[in-house]
């Protein structure tokens, strides 16, 4: 059964920037079979379901390159107090979730992204396995990275680093269990990459067993990079180094690498980045929220393929696309550049890119998979709709998105989350926040905290 989308604005997001004025989107099964003229796809689908998209806006669905959903368990305190929030205390609030709860959590951040028009998103986190299912369940494409290191933890506070090699076997297990029973599945709606975590914390066997492992499955793989002054002097402090020129000693540069954050790098390192086709996922909510802008358009200028990512605590792409442009902006002192049609290329084609989907999504083209999102523009922040993509990215919200599709599907239609019971997640993750950093101050009575928790019951 075909459906359109008729009397639309149709934002492609292909290479040519094509945006379609009063047009029409096509979708059969999984995948865009037309884009056009409203009247000649009603003509050639005359048994078609139409849906009225006047005063509506159709975008490729956003891609998150970078997230860990379970932070938003930090939600509303970690976002102030500096990096690594280890600093402050031993273990994060996500090492204290139990397996239930991390569910929730996960569902927690998915419900957010969807209803800021994400359609497919990176998880990194360490046992993600354990609710990779309640994630497929939401509907949303998906790539899952077991995040590995082989340090001991217990000691990194104190900037001691230490490998082993039972936690480097351990982590590629865990890798490797991830991809037998993720990769693929769901129609291809699921797949994997690895994920060392980051090179203060990932010893060179490992970066490179890592890199053998995603070739050998013909994945990706991703690792922060300069994402903190404290990865940059334990970098060099441990291998006589920069970060980006410890990857490059150990092979690991290169396209199949997405690099997150890239904040602190010099010339030298984004001329290795570039001259190597790696990516990069611009975090820029994140890095405003830290204080610290990556070096975009030199990275891109460089050869670097560029994706944008949300991070830690926040899964709204769409304020990531904001920032993203803001943040490059002020960086470099341009009321120019970068345009908000570039911004919407990094969080979409970019982004598929990277995340080796680039010939499955990314663009409302035909033969692609139907992932989309539909806004409604009549807004009063948002008419005129001289420019459509100028008037979401500087002025949308997550409010004006009514509909989103994944794989074909809707996954939330006319404002509501089909795939998941929004109001128990948000309940649930509510009071799993409140008891999860109650436990852990109960734990580390004496660490110093500047946020004082509303009172039990
Ligand atoms: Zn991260």
């Amino acid at each position: 059964m075909t459906t359109i989308i008729k009397n639309a604005t149709i934002v492609t997001g292909d290479a040519g920037r094509t945006v379609l004025h009063d047009s029409a989107i096509a979708v059969d099964a999984d995948r865009i079979t037309a884009v056009g003229a409203t009247n000649d796809l009603l003509a050639s689908n005359p048994g078609a379901e139409q849906i009225d998209g006047s005063g509506k806006s159709v975008f490729p669905g956003l891609v998150n390159c970078h997230t860990h959903l379970l932070a938003t368990a930090d939600r509303g305190i970690l976002e102030d107090f500096g990096f690594p929030t280890t600093l402050r205390f031993p273990v994060t609030t996500r090492s204290l979730l139990t397996p239930e709860e991390r569910q929730v959590m996960a569902v927690l951040g998915a419900l957010e992204a969807i209803r800021s028009g994400t359609t497919c998103l990176l998880e990194i986190q360490t046992g993600v396995q354990g609710y990779a299912g309640n994630l497929a369940d939401t509907g949303m494409r998906l790539v899952l990275a077991d995040s590995i290191n082989d340090v001991d933890e217990s000691k990194v506070r104190d900037r001691v680093f230490e490998f082993s090699d039972s936690r480097l076997d351990q982590g590629l297990q865990r890798s490797a269990d991830l991809i037998q029973q993720w990769h693929g599945k769901e129609d291809g709606r699921v797949t994997c990459f690895m994920a060392p975590h980051a090179p203060e914390t990932c010893s060179p066997g490992l970066l490179r067993r890592s890199r053998e492992m995603a070739e050998t499955h013909d994945i990706g793989y991703t690792i922060h990079l300069s994402q903190s002054t404290n990865e940059v002097e334990a970098v060099m402090g441990t291998r006589g180094v920069l970060p980006t020129q410890y990857l490059f000693a150990n092979g690991l540069l290169g396209p199949r690498l997405v690099t997150a954050h890239c904040r602190y790098v010099n010339s030298a390192e984004v001329a290795l980045l570039g001259g190597t086709h790696t990516a990069v996922s611009n975090n820029a909510a994140i890095a405003a929220r830290r204080g610290a802008a990556a070096p975009v358009k030199e990275l891109q200028a460089a050869g670097c393929a560029i994706g944008m990512g949300s991070d830690n605590m926040a899964e709204d792409m769409v304020e990531v696309m904001r920032a993203g442009l803001f943040l490059e902006r002020v960086r470099r002192n341009d009321q120019m550049d970068p345009q908000p049609e570039d911004v919407l290329e990094w969080a979409t084609r970019g982004g598929a890119r990277i995340l080796g989907l680039g010939d499955e999504t990314g663009t409302l083209e035909v033969g692609k998979k139907a992932d989309l999102f539909v806004v409604d523009m009549m807004r009063p922040h948002l008419v005129p709709t001289l420019r459509a993509v100028s008037s979401f990215v500087h002025n949308g919200q997550p409010a004006d998105i009514t509909s989103v599709m994944v794989d074909g599907k809707w996954v939330m239609r006319d404002g509501k989350v089909l795939t998941v019971d929004e109001a128990d997640i948000v309940q649930r993750a509510e009071k799993i926040g409140h008891s999860v950093w109650r436990r852990l101050l109960d734990r580390y009575p004496n660490v110093p905290f500047p946020v004082t928790l509303p009172s039990k019951g």
